[in-house]
């Protein structure tokens, strides 16, 4: 199975369009991984504008 990372909103996924923005392709080129469990309490989740729980890179190219 191939992750790939949105390059807008960094959300990972499996397919080939993001299941959040409907963009496409998705990067299978990122680094770093973080699994956001309660982004209204996540310094992460606010640092990066995330605002739905799930698994997000922390870089994509
Ligand atoms: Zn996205």
């Amino acid at each position: 199975m191939t992750e790939k990372a949105c390059p807008k909103c960094h959300l990972i996924s499996n397919k080939n369009v993001c299941p959040k923005c409907k963009i496409s392709p998705l990067s299978d080129d990122f680094s770093g991984l973080v699994i956001i469990l309660d982004p209204e309490n996540s310094l992460i989740a606010k640092a990066m504008d995330i605002k739905e729980k799930g698994r997000y890179a922390l870089r994509v190219r």
